[in-house]
Order: structure tokens, then sequence, then C-alpha cells
């Protein structure tokens, strides 16, 4: 099959000319956020370092960090470079854990950010053949606007549907026959499961990729949606901070995320000392957006915990690949002293034969947690006896404890009995921090 890039000449650059074109964009924009960020400026003067001592990107590490705790700090105007009158949007972020961040976008940053959704639409085999439903929510939330302005500039047939109503996105999906489905990996996993109960075959839905982020979900999840639905899920990733999704998408091999380096300037690093890791380890993912006007966030740290690899990829592109994110260093709960991500628990259901259909609560008694996991049986489990039930309860705790190292209490509920979730899963609630 003929490849197909968006932006070919960019896609497919030689590395050491995407590090040369990282460095001249990283010495310009360090001058533009000191010139016109006074709370950045004042970082870096606290540190000691000046837009001078920025020679290239071997000097990222210089530079200081940015928090999602300065973003707070900076709300609302704090972190603009750009005069308001320069702007034409705001987008916030969607608050999951607990505080809004709002970013502004010249008309500038808005198309470099729609040309990184239609990078990830072509890699997922989109062109102006397509029908695309964009079944993200629409509004403050980034996925509904990038995803659409991404369809617009592939040429798709673009379905505006945003979250929910998922009958209505089943029709619309069947009548005009939308072939990529845009949503968070939990709504996809939903649509999916509301189509089969309606009697559709995979074969008889007219999909053929879908293009599902802004959540983590699992290799097990990706595989469960492909079967259901009948198609190839490609993940993507962003945050509002940097712009929205895409700022790495997936290709064709599916190992990984190519992170559109000319735009960013990722880096992993030690989420306890803040020091820069190698390649291929295991950290917090920071950012530094090269070309973003109004909001040009440097070394920003996502909280997200991936690896970052640097292979040849038989899609031709040479962006480096970001892994699916564990979860973030703020997800992962500590049960018992020990490290938890949902990640694992929803690794072990899928294994196991259950839907990714959980939640966990965790609390205190005295001193002591309490992890309980809910999880709704399969169908034909619900006219099991009771005590067969304990025994799957029982099987399900031991195989977590394999995985996580503690049991957590497992409670099989009925199904359909956890609220489906049309935009980002609820997956975990802590009664400990309400004390
Ligand atoms: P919020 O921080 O309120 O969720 P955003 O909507 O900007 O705001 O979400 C960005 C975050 O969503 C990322 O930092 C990351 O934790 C998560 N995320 C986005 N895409 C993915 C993905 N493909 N896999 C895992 N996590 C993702
Ligand atoms: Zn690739």
């Amino acid at each position: 099959m003929e490849k197909r890039y968006f932006q070919k000449e960019i896609e497919t650059m030689p590395v050491d000319q995407i590090k040369q074109m990282q460095s001249e964009k990283l010495v310009k924009q360090v001058k533009h956020v000191y010139e016109n960020v006074p709370y950045y400026r004042n970082l870096m003067d606290e540190k000691g370092v000046k837009p001078e001592d920025i020679h290239g990107i071997e000097d990222l590490h210089k530079l200081p960090f940015l928090t999602k705790a300065d973003l707070r700090d900076a709300y609302p105007y704090g972190l603009l470079a750009k005069p308001l009158e320069d702007c034409v949007r705001i987008q916030s972020t969607s608050g999951t854990t607990g505080r809004r961040v709002v970013a502004f976008y010249t008309q500038k940053d808005v198309d470099l950010w729609e040309d990184c959704c239609a990078r990830a639409i072509v890699a997922a085999g989109g062109s102006n053949k397509d029908v695309c439903q964009v079944a993200y929510g629409y509004g403050l939330f980034t996925g509904g606007p990038g995803l659409n302005g991404g369809s617009h500039k592939v040429g798709c047939l673009t379905l505006p549907m945003s979250s929910g109503f998922t009958e209505r996105q089943i029709q619309f999906m069947t009548d005009l026959s939308a072939t990529i489905l845009c949503c968070t990996p939990s709504y996809a996993a939903y649509i999916g499961e509301s189509l089969k109960e309606q009697g559709y075959k995979p074969e008889d839905i007219p999909l053929k990729a879908g293009i599902f982020g802004a959540e983590p979900w699992t290799e097990e999840m990706r595989q469960q949606i492909q079967d259901t639905l009948g198609i190839k899920a490609y993940d993507i990733y962003g945050l509002t901070e940097t712009t929205g999704p895409g700022v790495s998408f997936e290709c064709e091999e599916q190992t990984g995320m190519h992170i559109n380096e000319d735009h960013f300037l990722a880096e992993i690093i030690d989420p306890d000392t803040g020091e820069v890791l190698p390649e291929g380890s295991k950290g917090e993912l920071v950012f530094t957006s090269l070309d973003k006007e109004a909001f040009p966030l440097l070394r920003y740290r996502t909280r997200d915990i991936c690896v970052l690899t640097r292979k040849e990829c038989s899609c031709g592109r040479t962006f480096i690949k970001m892994a699916k994110p564990m979860g973030r260093t703020d997800d992962m709960l500590i049960i018992r002293g020990v490290n938890v991500f949902p990640s694992q628990i929803e690794t072990v259901l899928l294994k196991e034969g259950y839907q990714p259909n959980y939640q966990i609560i965790v609390d205190r008694k005295g001193n002591n947690d309490t992890f309980d996991v809910n999880v709704e049986m399969n169908p034909e489990q619900f006219t099991d006896t009771v005590s067969g039930v304990t025994q799957q309860e029982k099987a399900l705790s031991n195989a977590m404890k394999v995985m996580l190292g503690i049991n957590p209490a497992v409670h099989l509920v009925p199904p359909k009995s956890i609220t489906r979730s049309e935009g980002k899963a609820v997956r975990v609630i802590d009664k400990r921090k309400l004390v």
C-alpha cells in the first residue's frame, strides 16, 4: 500500500534535520517567552538563566520547569505571551484532576494544532473519501474542536456529533456510513457495546478506523474495541496545555505514538529529582512548545508517566515515539504503601475475560486503607450461583494480587450497573482525600 502522510516532508525528515530545526526554534521561542511572559522570566532569573545561554536543544536542561501549580498561580493571563487582540480561541482542561487550566490560541496556533490532528487522521488511513464522526466533546474540551479541525484539513466529510446521545451516534454512523470514529476509548467501548446489543456484527459496521485518546487505555482494551467494531484502533495523545489532541499519534504499526517533534520537544525526567533521563527510561513526560505563540509553555511537566524511543518505523515517519502513558503521577494510588495504577487493574480484568467496566474505591478505616474494586459481571455470569460468584471474585482478587502485590476486595456487580462514560471515564473514587 502506498504510504500516506499529511505533511510528508516534515513527517519523514531525517532526525538530524529535525534536531537542527528544534534547536533553531527553541532559541527563538525562549527569547519570545522571556520578553513577553514576566512569570517565566522571573523563573529564569531565579535560576540565573538568560535567553543568550540557550544555543540549542542541548541547553534545554538549563531552563526551569513549569508545573500545573504554576498554571494555576498564573491563571488566567499570567502565561500569555501575545496581546489578547491577537488571540482567537480559549480552551480549557477537562478538570480530571479537579483543577481547570485555560489555554489561549492565535490563529496560527489553531492552525498548527489542526495540522497535528490531520496528521493523525491520515496516519489512520483517512482521506477526503472518508466520513469522520467526531464524538469527542465539543466546547471548552479540546477533543472535539481539535479533531474537527483536523478532519476538515484532511477533507473528510465531518460529522460533528460531540459526545453522548448514543442512539443518535449509531443512527448517523450507520445511515451516513461513517468510516472513522474519534472519541475517548471508554466511549468507543460503550458505542461498541450498544451496537452489539442492537444486533450489529463487526462486519455490518461501516467504520474502518478509530482515533481514540484523551485518557489511558490498555492494549487489551484496544483489542476488544477492534474486535467489537471491526476496525483498527489508533491512539492519540495530547493535553490542553500544549494544544490538545495531536501532540502525538499512532501510525499503522500501532507500537506507540509519534510525537510531532517539529512543534513539541519532549523529555523524560525523574519525577522526584527532575533529572533528565536517557532515552528508553520510564519517567515523567515534559514538553516544550516550539511554535506556539499565545501560550508557549517551556519544559511543562505533564505528570504523565511513559517511555520515549526513537527507532526506525515501518511507516517511514522519523518522529520519536512515546509509549501509551500508564497513567499520571497524580493518578497513581498509593494503597497500603503500594503503588497502584488503574490501568493495571484494567489489564487484569480484560485478561480474565471481563469488560473494562470497573470502579476502584479506596477508603481509610482507622489507619488502614481499604481497597475495593467493583467489576461488572458478564451477562452469562449473572445467572450463576452465589458460591460461584464468590469463587470468581476470589480468583479475580488473586489475579490482581499477582499484578499489584496487594489483594483488593473484588465485588462482581450486575451488568450495566456501573455508569458508562461518554467522555473520560471515572475509574477511581478515593474517599481518603475527604477526611
Ligand atoms: P485534564 O488534565 O483535565 O484531563 P486534558 O483534557 O487536557 O485535561 O487532558 C490531558 C491529559 O489526558 C493528559 O495529560 C493525559 O494524562 C491524558 N491523556 C490524553 N491522551 C491520552 C492517551 N492517548 N493515553 C493516555 N492518557 C492520555
Ligand atoms: Zn510509524
